[in-house]
């Protein structure tokens, strides 16, 4: 299989991550900063905002019909988030396993919502669930200008070129 040298095809997967304000006022947002930086992945862009009801209802789109979704946005909306954008090979589903399921109370220790948390209602971080959930997430937080193409001086050691 021919591959550009110059295009890196496979680095180029980008995943949504966010702190969620339980996160945020637990002081939270650099440990789990540090995780995906120590694991070797690009951070591309990043911002702390709080969210609107209307933002979080397309995030969430699957689940506004759920009874446990009025509860859902008390919770996303109690304080700011910080949402980032993490770039690398097969970022989405090494995220997905770095931040563990859904439910903490099955989440392994060694995971973001195993280590810090303890129910499914707070459980401190969001990650997008695959490739096509990460373009359309990127997309509703971040407008293009905002994400960076930057090379990491250190990409050749942690990916393969
Ligand atoms: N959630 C909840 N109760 C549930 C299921 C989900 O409060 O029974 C919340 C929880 O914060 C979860 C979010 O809704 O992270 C989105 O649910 P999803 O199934 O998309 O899980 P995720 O992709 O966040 O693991």
């Amino acid at each position: 299989l021919h591959r550009s040298k110059s295009t890196h095809p496979d680095v180029k997967e980008r995943t949504l991550i966010a702190v969620k304000p339980d996160g945020v006022h637990r002081r939270l947002v650099g440990q789990i900063i540090q995780r995906f930086e120590q694991r070797g992945f690009k951070l591309v862009g990043l911002k702390m905002l709080q969210v609107s009801e209307d933002l979080l209802s397309q995030h969430y789109c699957q689940l506004t019909s759920k009874p446990f979704y009025p509860s859902l946005v008390d919770y996303m909306t109690s304080g700011p988030v910080v949402v980032m954008v993490w770039e690398g090979h097969n970022v989405v589903q090494s995220s997905r396993t770095m931040v563990g399921p859904t439910d903490p109370a099955a989440a392994p220790a060694g995971t973001v919502r195993g280590d810090f948390s303890i129910h499914v209602s707070r459980n401190v971080v969001h990650a997008s669930d695959s490739l096509e959930g990460a373009q359309r997430e990127i997309q509703l937080w971040f407008q293009g200008k905002d994400l960076l193409n930057w090379d990491c001086c250190d990409q050749s050691l942690t990916m393969e070129e």
